[in-house]
């Protein structure tokens, strides 16, 4: 005879899961253009996040807000001394957005501790189901998670402004939030026992290998430049074409060089752009005398974004020299590649091999709430299908087939962390 309880295999209820993502893609919803606007700590925000927070308690979680703003819903385990495990993402948006970047990742955690509750099941460690504040940077950084990580200090919340100038303080203290408890928001890693994170890929691999499900090894790291070549400002007509300091040409040439030094010094996974560029003084019948650009560089192997580093600025600098112009550079940002955690990785895999998903492991192009909380706890990531690759837009989408396979592989994990706690290998 078998002393185990018995309960029924928890299953994901797809039913449930659309009607909710339907509900929170009203939220924030410009009829008009179509996308949605829940940029943090807007209307939309604080609707969406009042909705969620009505969701988890109907569930019958523990709801609890930090002083960062998180929200979270924990299904409490036996043991109140265990560590916890997190499951998220983040319900912000990016101004005209789609449906899923981020939200389905809150929402598919709530489905999983939701089917768990309904199968009976108590695991030993609580589950928090948690939102972000912040995740696409309005502000600057991922407010939510690096207040968490205990990454927020004093000189962030005095500094942090939005593109317009709004400063977060002022913000949060107009949505009735004390800004200063963010310090407060840090969690003792050791309470943590590790973070799950359920994400559309939001690029094009898995949809055109037709794949359902990518387990995340690495998310990668960047650095943001801007740079600037100075030449000199002259007739577009009486200048001859040898006795020009035109900072276009040096800008054109720089673009022309970065799949040359991405071969030769980069990896399969590194990638750089100019995606912004300026000319002055920006007229069609003068040379111009200054070119200011931006440079976004990624690799998952912080020593090849090292040796990209140093080869992009003797490029600069070989550039400047050949055509007369000066040079300079500022770092703008800088974020270290991480490694998600091998055991937790591998404990997917097995759990998708026995599901009989197709899967691939592959990195993150890019960053996410993952990436803060990694520095802190294990962590591992889980990608759907973004179709056509599409984010950031209207377009978003992943078939339901997919977002079930992926979130069904979320809870047999999460059944099995609960339990055991984390796998050694
Ligand atoms: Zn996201």
């Amino acid at each position: 005879m078998s002393t185990e309880t018995l309960t029924a295999e928890p299953v994901v209820q797809m039913e449930r899961f659309r009607e909710r993502l339907k509900e929170l893609s009203q939220i924030g919803l410009d009829a008009e253009q179509g996308g949605l606007y829940r940029m943090a700590f807007t209307e939309g925000d604080m609707e969406g996040r009042a909705w969620l927070a009505r969701q988890m308690e109907e569930i019958g979680l523990t709801v609890e807000r930090d002083g960062a703003a998180n929200i979270s819903g924990r299904l409490e385990g036996t043991d109140p001394d265990a560590p916890v495990i997190l499951v998220g993402s983040h319900l912000d948006t990016v101004p005209c957005a789609g449906t899923l970047d981020g939200s389905l990742g809150v929402l598919a955690g709530l489905e999983c501790v939701q089917a768990m509750k309904e199968a009976g099941i108590q695991p030993k460690h609580s589950i928090e189901v948690v939102s972000f504040s912040d995740e696409e940077g309005r502000f600057g950084g991922m407010f939510g998670s690096q207040s968490v990580a205990g990454q927020v200090t004093p000189d962030t919340l005095h500094n942090a402004r939005d593109l317009n100038g709004v400063k977060l303080a002022d913000v949060m203290e107009r949505q009735g939030m004390d800004p200063w408890l963010a310090l407060e928001a840090r969690r003792d890693p050791q309470s943590l026992l590790c973070y799950l994170e359920l994400h559309i890929e939001q690029g094009p691999v898995l949809d055109t290998a037709r794949e359902q499900v990518g387990l995340v090894e690495d998310i990668t790291g960047l650095f943001k430049w801007g740079i600037t070549l100075r030449g000199e400002a002259n007739h577009a007509g009486t200048t001859p074409m040898e006795m020009r300091q035109d900072a276009f040409l040096g800008m054109a040439e720089f673009a022309y060089q970065i799949p040359r030094i991405l071969e030769e010094n980069g990896s399969e996974r590194s990638r750089a752009t100019v995606g912004k560029a300026e000319l002055f003084p920006g007229s069609a019948n003068t040379v111009p005398g200054e070119a200011r650009f931006s440079l976004d560089v990624r690799d998952t192997d912080p020593e090849v974004l090292k040796e990209l580093a140093s080869q992009f600025r003797r490029a600069l600098s070989a550039i400047a020299r050949r055509r007369q112009l000066m040079f300079e550079f500022t770092v703008e940002s800088e974020i270290e590649p991480v490694a998600c955690h091998r055991p937790l990785i591998n404990l997917l895999e097995e759990k998708a091999r026995k599901s009989s998903l197709s899967y691939r492991r592959m990195p993150s192009g890019a960053a996410h709430d993952a990436q803060i909380m990694a520095t802190i706890t294990p962590t591992v990531m889980l990608f759907t299908p973004s179709r056509g690759g599409k984010s950031h837009s209207p377009a978003e989408w992943t078939s339901w087939d997919d977002i079930q396979a992926a979130s069904q592989l979320l809870l047999d994990t999460l059944v099995v962390l609960g339990e055991k706690g984390l796998p050694n290998s």
